[in-house]
This record gives structure tokens, sequence and C-alpha cells, in this order.
């Protein structure tokens, strides 16, 4: 019996030195991440004004998603920026579309961590020159300032502060993908998007933060339909009867769609854009509407079509035919996962670090982490530096937050390369 007791008290110090020596390391771990986010918040402040010239730069550049030459620009500007920092940078080349790029950072630790950033905007071409990069206080306005173009350059301050500071140690890859196609429909680049996750620990999307400092954890999935009615013309005064009214019959069905908005959680449903008819004294034959849907799980998508597909045969017009296609290319949901939410703790824990806290929100606005999520891997957004007006002539970064977002990515990489995120 007395050595049931000897064992069990050494069994107690066992647990006691492990539960310390667990303490010290997560210490360890703790102190070195401060000094790491520390050293590169300082080394982005003290390079500002070269970050606010480059940013004017590359806001100078027309890159319209559909503008190929801009956004080839872009692709070569980032690789020699790249390649000026010693890392290996490679252009995607488009027929079509704009070229894309993908940098390979090699390091010497443990995990690869995938940043995936976009460089197209919504601006036709002409608006770069016509709203050129202005400061005003705090504020930087100018076309891809928030969205995204500052993001993606403080992802490249980000690294190359950590090369700089010595913290090759701290990832074994960064890959540092920027596709020409975000703000489209029409995608080119989810091959490229699905080679460069493969592999992966987690996937840090370059999205600014919100305008109230907030993060992203989760996004709703976004699929387009379009519904169309054929009818029947016939002259509205004469013999009204024998027409099929395809706009009448799509005016009853919006209706009964739009009745099973949030009918589960997260549902919205919006007729965007309607279009049928010729003339007033003519039954319409034809209409059509176009719908966006939005989403918690790939699962509400389908049970909503089918619930759809249901009620749609409650015709308020017999003998208008009704088609329903989905548009390709949707994006599913970002979902939040027990993973995610572990690098939500690890984002919290770096910005207590660095003097700020940070919540994190589920959107309803899609980005390229539906796609990584969608493969498998823990995904946080909305990591470049506080912007907002997005899609706008007002759409601003806020300069005071570009240093310590930088930061707070480059504890968000050394996090995933350590496998150090809890
Ligand atoms: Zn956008």
């Amino acid at each position: 019996m007395p050595g049931c007791a000897v064992e069990v008290s050494l069994t107690v110090i066992t647990i006691i030195k492990f539960r310390f020596s667990f303490i010290i390391l997560l210490r360890t771990i703790m102190m070195n991440m401060q000094s790491l986010v520390l050293a590169v918040e300082e080394y982005t402040r003290q390079r500002l004004s070269r970050y606010i010239g480059e940013l004017s730069e590359i806001c100078s550049i027309d890159s319209y998603s559909f503008h190929k030459p801009g956004l080839d620009e872009m692709a070569s500007w980032l690789a020699l920026r790249m390649h000026s920092l010693g890392i290996e940078a490679t252009i995607i080349e488009r027929e079509a579309w704009g070229n894309d790029i993908l940098s390979v950072v090699q390091g010497e630790g443990e995990g690869n961590v995938l940043l995936v950033g976009h460089t197209d905007t919504v601006y036709p071409v002409g608006t770069a020159a016509a709203r050129p990069v202005r400061m005003e206080g705090d504020m930087l306005y100018g076309p891809g300032a928030s969205d995204m173009k500052g993001c993606i350059l403080s992802a490249i301050y980000a690294i190359e502060a950590m090369l700089a500071l010595g913290y090759r140690s701290s990832f074994r890859e960064i890959r540092l993908l920027c596709v020409s196609d975000e703000e489209i429909t029409t995608r080119h680049c989810l091959d490229l998007m699905e080679r460069a996750s493969l592999g992966s620990d987690g996937a840090l999307i370059l999205e600014a933060a919100r305008d109230n400092g907030d993060i992203v954890s989760a996004r709703k999935g976004n699929a387009r339909y379009m519904l169309t009615a054929h009818g029947r013309s016939a002259h509205a005064g004469v013999e009204p009867e024998k027409g099929r009214n395809a706009i009448l019959e799509l005016a009853h069905q919006i209706l009964q769609f739009q009745s099973l908005n949030g009918w589960r959680e997260g549902v919205t449903i919006n007729p965007g854009f309607f279009a049928g008819g010729t003339l007033p004294n003519v039954v319409p034959d034809l209409a059509q509407v176009q719908f966006d849907i939005r989403y918690l799980h790939s699962q509400d998508r389908i049970d909503t079509e089918m619930q759809w597909r249901k009620i749609m045969q409650h015709q308020r017009v017999p003998g208008v035919e009704l088609t329903l296609e989905v548009e390709p290319d949707f994006k599913g949901p970002m979902v939040f996962t027990p993973e995610s939410f572990k690098l939500v703790h690890t984002a919290q824990d770096i910005a207590g670090l660095l003097g700020f806290s940070v919540n994190h929100v589920l959107t309803g606005g899609s980005s390229d982490g539906s796609y990584t999520s969608a493969f498998g891997i823990p995904t946080l957004d909305g990591l470049g530096p506080v912007g907002g007006l997005d899609h706008s002539p007002n759409e601003y970064l806020v300069v005071s937050s570009i240093a310590p977002r930088t930061a707070l990515l480059g504890g968000l990489i050394a996090s995933i390369g350590t496998h150090s995120f809890a």
C-alpha cells in the first residue's frame, strides 16, 4: 500500500510538472508571438510613407475585372515587388482574362499558409485617373484602396517584415495568391485556387477588416437563379382572353418565392432584375426575373430550391410555361467550423498582444474564403487593414490601422506556420 501511495504522488507530481511545462511552453509561444507582432508592427509603421507611395502607384492602375491590360500590369507590379524580396513569383498567363499571380515564400518552419487576394476592382477604365489617391486626416481614398490593393500590400509588408526580422522559422511556406476575377461571377481561377490550397494548413483571406474593425469568420453562400416565363401574346384590347400574360405570372411567382425569405435561418431571397413584355397594348409572352439567394449552409440552397420548385406549381396564369435555372459558378458558404473558431481565438489573442480587441462576424457578402473553406481549409477573412465604402467613390482605408493589422496578419501567419493556433 505505501508503494501505491508513492506511485500516486509520483503521478500527481508528473501531472503538475507536465501542466507547469505546458504553461511555460504556452507562455514562451505567446512571448515569442508578442515580440514578433510588435516587431512587424514597428517595421511597418516606420515604412508607412513607402507603403502609401506604393498604394498610390497601384491604385493608379485601372484593374477592372474585364480590363486585361490593367490586370496584367498589376500582376507584373506584384511579381517585381516579390522578386525584389527574393521571393519566387509566378505569373499565370491568361488569354482572355487578366493574369493571375502566385508567390511562394520558403521558410524553415512547419506549416503552410495560404493568403488569398484579388487584383481586380469594380471600377471602369478611367476611374484611376479621375480619382487618384488622396489623404484626408487618417483616411486614404482611392479606387481599390480597401477592396483590396491596400490589403494585398499589407500582406506583402507582413511577409517583408517577417523575412527582414528573421522569422523564417515561423512558417514552412507562405503562398500569396492574387487572382484577377473575384469581383465577377465568371471565374477562371478556381482550379488555381484549388491547387494553391493543396497542403495548406490555414487560409487567410485579405479582404479589409470591416469599418468597425471586425474580422470575418463566416460568410453566406450566394447563388443566382433566373426564372423565365413563356406565355402567349395577344391584342390587349381585342382578344386579351387569348393571351397568357408572362409578366402577371412572374409577378405572382415573385411574391410566392419571396414568402420563403428566412424560412430557414440565414436564407435571404432578393428579386434583383426583371424584364419582360414589349408594349402596353400587347399581352406579354415573355418575362424574366433574376434572384439572388444567400444561405448559411450548402444544403440550405438545395432545400430552398426544392421548396421553390414545389410552390412554383401554384400558378396564377394557366398555360404559362416556367423555367428555373441556376447560374453556374455560384459561391458556397464560408462555414464557421471549430478550426476557424480556433483561428478567431488566436486572432483575438494576437490583437490583445498588440493592444486592441477584435470581434468576428458573419456576413452575407461573399469572398474567395468560400472556396478555401469548401476545400476543407480553416479559413479566416477580413484580415487587411480597416476599410470601407467599397465599390463606391468614397472607398477608403484607415491609415492608422495599416501597421497593427499587418502585424495581426503576421502573427496569424506565424500561428498557422508553427501549428500553434489554439
Ligand atoms: Zn469587392
